[in-house]
């Protein structure tokens, strides 16, 4: 049985998906510190999101594992094109149309393998990695978190375990936003997905075999991915508002799903002739982030820190990103043995506004009155800053004059903000 090796670590990570797994390696392997990673459950296990965004290959090289990306069997995806609801749609967007490096293309991942190899990446990173472990409780001391208790669910025993600073990865589990309160849910996005897989669909051939299709259904209520995995398997689910797939007034997730394919003719002709592979799932889509992104002793990674619609497949990219930002922060909270909310954090606004000039592209897509390739037509010269938005290049752009230029046609949300911004001391 796995067990943690110490009784105390400089960090303890909670949770061991593409956060977890980035941040953990990157305090071990740039920081000689003590790295403990608990997960309660058992890899591989299956999670959604498949379709990465190119941006992520920073990270990969970062963490060491642009080898392992390159020699999986992951297709390779170049480009992203939408589909109105009518059949019509944009051109590809390729996403090496401004920029040809390796780094302009990415992957899509079966996050079954991908998740696994990125926590064994961790372990042999030198990061003690103990699966089956249920953090039940971090603990605080006058404000300052000390440790974490954990159940060992292999034989039900409890230990007690200190460290300095904990990076909560927990995804939506949200343990220490939902603890202090601060998940803030976006009013706008709260949808709800049913997925599936599928074999034998109809797929592009050459550089589009690897793309990822989105397709709004008839009256654009709900939107349909598309998402080609190794094999001949797609993923395949439709993402609407809550109260639109209530509004079917059944339990029935097969039969909902039928009739939203149905409405998307584009997906319905691909889908012809392919076989389902497994029984339609549901999986809650709410967007939310958190009023704060550390505390004392402690920062937020990933889905523990916020969740964007997936529309543009931020998820992982995100996950990643935060990953890599709350481990810097956390290696130079230990280089100075300062582990205020203030130093954890410090990278917070610049993250938080990268997560909201995506939400502002979510909300302009799903406006039924604005429509991409009207804007490009209009405003030619945003065409690079939207590709470089799709790759992923959120964090090192100006993206404020295309935005200047889209909010004089639709509605766009007011970026939020945290909030604590504390200064960090020098
Ligand atoms: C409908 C839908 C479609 C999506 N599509 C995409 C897509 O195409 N592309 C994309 O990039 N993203 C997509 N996503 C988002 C993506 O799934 C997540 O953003 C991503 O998994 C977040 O990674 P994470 O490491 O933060 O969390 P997770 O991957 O959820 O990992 C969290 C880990 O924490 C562990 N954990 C939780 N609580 C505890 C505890 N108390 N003790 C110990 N361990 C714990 C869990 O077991 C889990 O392994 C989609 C999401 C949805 C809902």
């Amino acid at each position: 049985m796995q067990q943690p090796t110490r009784d105390s670590y400089d960090v303890i990570v909670i949770g061991g998906g593409p956060a977890g797994s980035t941040a953990a390696s990157i305090v071990a392997r740039e920081g000689d510190h003590r790295v403990l990673l608990l997960d309660r459950e058992k890899f591989p296990r299956f999670r959604i999101g498949e379709s990465l965004m190119p941006a992520t290959y920073w990270t990969f090289k970062r963490v060491g594992v642009l080898d392992k990306m390159r020699e999986s069997a992951f297709p390779t995806k170049y480009s992203v094109q939408f589909f109105s609801g009518d059949g019509n749609s944009s051109a590809p967007f390729y996403f090496d149309e401004f920029d040809d490096h390796e780094s302009a293309q990415t992957w899509q991942v079966d996050r079954v393998d991908f998740d696994k190899m990125m926590l064994d990446h961790a372990a042999e990173s030198g990061v003690d990695v103990v699966q089956r472990a249920n953090v039940r409780e971090v603990i605080e001391e006058d404000g300052q978190v000390t440790g974490v208790r954990v159940e060992l669910l292999e034989d039900g025993s409890e230990r007690h375990i200190d460290c300095k600073v904990v990076i909560d990865a927990s995804g939506q589990t949200s343990m220490l936003a939902r603890r202090h309160g601060l998940k803030q849910i976006d009013p706008k996005l709260k949808h709800a997905s049913y997925y599936t897989r599928f074999r034998g669909a109809q797929r592009d051939t050459g550089k589009d075999a690897g793309a990822t299709l989105i397709m709004f259904t008839r009256e654009h209520k709900s939107w349909f991915w598309f998402i080609p995995l190794p094999g001949d398997i797609v993923s395949v689910g439709v993402v609407a508002p809550v109260e639109h797939l209530a509004s079917y007034g059944t339990a029935d997730l097969q039969a909902v799903f039928d009739d939203e394919l149905e409405n998307c003719p584009t997906l319905h002709d691909r889908l012809r002739g392919a076989t389902q592979e497994g029984d339609v799932k549901a999986i809650r889509d709410f967007s939310y982030i958190s009023s704060r992104i550390a505390g004392d002793g402690w920062v937020l990674a990933g889905d523990a820190f916020g969740f964007l619609d997936p529309m543009y497949s931020t998820g992982v990219f995100l996950a990643l990103t935060s990953g890599e930002l709350a481990a810097d922060s956390a290696l130079d909270a230990l280089k100075h043995g300062d582990y205020s909310a203030a130093r954890l954090g410090q990278h917070g606004p610049k993250y938080l506004a990268g997560m909201e000039s995506m939400r502002r592209l979510v909300y302009a897509y799903y406006d039924p009155k604005f429509s991409f390739p009207r804007f490009l037509k209009q405003h030619p010269e945003c065409r690079d800053t939207l590709v470089n938005l799709l790759v992923g290049n959120v964090f090192r752009i100006d993206d404020s004059d295309m935005f200047a230029k889209m909010s004089g046609m639709v509605e766009l949300p007011e970026p939020r903000r945290l909030a604590s911004e504390a200064e960090v001391p020098s």
